[in-house]
């Protein structure tokens, strides 16, 4: 359904544990770890295991795994005592959103009070 992983995508190194995370969670598709350079007291990134460049490159097809990884986003807030206070999930896209890695992941922010507008 997904593109092949990429060799040099950081995520699917991650994924393939060439390179160490903080992993909080994984099952059969997804993954989710702490993010490296934390902008909130949690901030878990969860992401589907197979590449995935952005939502933009998202395959027909996919709508079933991005719904699990909404859910795992869920648990992740769940897991790390935010659900009830609250959390914000981020899917940045493309450049105007700021998006750097370009393997698709769902940033999960909580654990303080969130502005809004975002920046
Ligand atoms: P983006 O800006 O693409 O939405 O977010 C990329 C996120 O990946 C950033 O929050 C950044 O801190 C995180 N990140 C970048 N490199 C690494 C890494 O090697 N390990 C982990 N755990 N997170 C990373
Ligand atoms: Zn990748």
């Amino acid at each position: 359904m997904s593109a092949a992983p990429a060799a040099d995508c950081l995520f699917c190194r991650i994924v393939r544990k060439e390179l160490s995370a903080k992993v909080l969670f994984e099952t059969e598709r997804v993954l989710a770890f702490d993010d490296i350079k934390p902008q909130a007291p949690v901030h878990v990134l969860v992401i589907p295991k197979d590449h995935i460049a952005s939502l933009n490159e998202a395959p027909e097809g996919a709508d079933a795994l991005l719904g699990e990884i909404l859910f795992l986003a869920r648990e992740a807030a769940r897991s790390k005592g935010i659900a009830e206070t609250g959390y914000r999930i981020v899917l940045n896209t493309a450049r105007d959103s700021g998006q750097e890695v370009f393997h698709v992941h769902f940033h999960v922010l909580g654990g303080r009070r969130m502005t809004w507008p975002p920046g």
